[in-house]
């Protein structure tokens, strides 16, 4: 679950980690009260889940209340990479002399939160990791061993970052960091850029914030700032159900048992050159609710022109599915065609369950590829 900029600051700040002073405004007379509240200058800034919005027009300088409730006007509604902004965070400007960039994400392949630090902040990471690695400090802390502060010296001077009181605090700022990360159970934490004031004051600016979905039932506080407008309501109706869906862009609906087959079938409805429009997984079952509650699901997104049922019988039997499928069939009216591939325990009698049935939309194929060429046929 990705966070908005203000609630990773709102989550920052919990941990002692310096931000500026700010308030949620959703119109321009909000955001003009906002500023009358916080006093001189101010930043506008775009409430969405995606970066690149300063670049995109969604974050500007305001002098005094009147013009931070023009700029505001400016912002709501903008679109910014598919986002339109309904929400704005009004903070207190900062003078800035220096932008750095620090972050924590989960590394995955090394099983260890990593650290990467560059005095180079303000632009896109991956700009300086392209243009000049060697200004990246990159360091895994290990989490059984958990913080030590020579990973926060180590990443200072790795950087170069030569004034004392700035080494002081951004060590100071980088182990509440570790902190924040563990104990939000999150993905990613980022700062960028962390700023250097004029004065010598080091503070977070910005800030990405992903945490663990699967964690969320820990984090009841944090859960609860689940966007519900900006969320995909189909997504919101897979979670009530308990299905596992990612809405992806394409036109053919995809359904399998296990996360591993359903992304296998991603990959082959790529290769007999169709798009996805989803991934669903029914899990280890394929009981009638279940392919009710799938299909459902899959069924009410409006860019899905056939269904492609890809199941493996391991411990589910390819006939009980069959049966689930015609079941859910009787359930509920589907227009789209469905394409099923069954193989594995049972899988004859299944395929001969659905072609006595014969629904007049459904279509079985003997193997994975020959179904999904049909399926990429049907879609188009
Ligand atoms: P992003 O473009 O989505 O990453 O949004 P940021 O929050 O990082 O803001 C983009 C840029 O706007 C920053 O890199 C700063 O250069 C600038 N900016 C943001 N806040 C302030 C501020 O308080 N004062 C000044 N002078 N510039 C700011
Ligand atoms: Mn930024």
């Amino acid at each position: 679950m990705d966070l908005f900029e203000y609630q990773g600051k709102q989550l920052f700040a919990q941990f002692g980690i310096p931000v500026s002073e700010g308030r949620v405004a959703r119109t321009p007379e909000e955001a003009r009260a906002a500023a009358q509240e916080l006093g001189g200058q101010v930043v506008v800034k775009a409430q969405v889940l995606t970066g690149g919005r300063g670049k995109a027009g969604g974050v500007k300088l305001a002098e005094d209340p009147a013009d931070a409730e023009q700029k505001a006007k400016d912002i709501i509604g903008l679109d910014i990479r598919g986002h339109v902004v309904e929400t704005l965070w009004i903070e207190k400007a900062s003078d800035i002399a220096k932008e750095y960039y620090l972050s924590i994400t989960f590394d995955r392949g090394a099983k260890k939160p990593l650290f990467m630090f560059t005095t180079q902040g303000g632009i896109e990471i991956e700009e300086v990791a392209a243009n000049d690695p060697d200004a990246l400090v990159r360091l895994h802390v290990d989490p059984l061993q958990g913080f030590q502060p020579w990973v926060a010296r180590r990443l200072v001077y790795g950087a170069g970052v030569e004034d004392p009181s700035e080494q002081k605090q951004i060590a100071a700022i980088v182990e509440k960091l570790y902190r924040c990360f563990v104990e939000s159970d999150a993905m990613l934490t980022e700062i960028n850029p962390l700023i250097v004031t004029p004065d010598g004051e080091v503070k977070a600016l910005d800030s990405k914030f992903t945490v663990d979905d699967s964690a969320l039932f820990r984090h009841a506080a944090i859960a609860e700032l689940r966007d519900t407008s900006a969320a995909d309501p189909l997504e919101a109706l897979a979670r009530e159900k308990g299905v596992t869906y990612v809405k992806l862009d394409g036109s053919v609906g995809i359904l399998g048992n296990g996360a591993g087959l359903s992304m296998s079938t991603v990959d082959v409805v790529v290769t007999a050159g169709g798009k996805p429009a989803n991934f669903c997984d029914l899990g280890g079952g394929g009981n009638a609710q279940g392919v009710v509650d799938a299909l459902e699901v899959i069924t009410r997104d409006e860019q899905v022109r056939s269904i492609f049922f890809n199941i493996f019988g391991g411990i589910t039997r390819c006939d009980e599915v069959a049966r689930g499928i015609l079941e859910a069939l009787e359930l509920m009216q589907i227009e789209t065609p469905i394409v099923v591939r069954l193989d594995g325990t049972n899988s004859e009698e299944g395929r001969q369950i659905l072609r006595d049935a014969a629904p007049p939309n459904l279509h079985v194929e003997p193997t994975m590829l020959d179904a999904a060429r049909r399926a990429v046929e049907l879609a188009a």
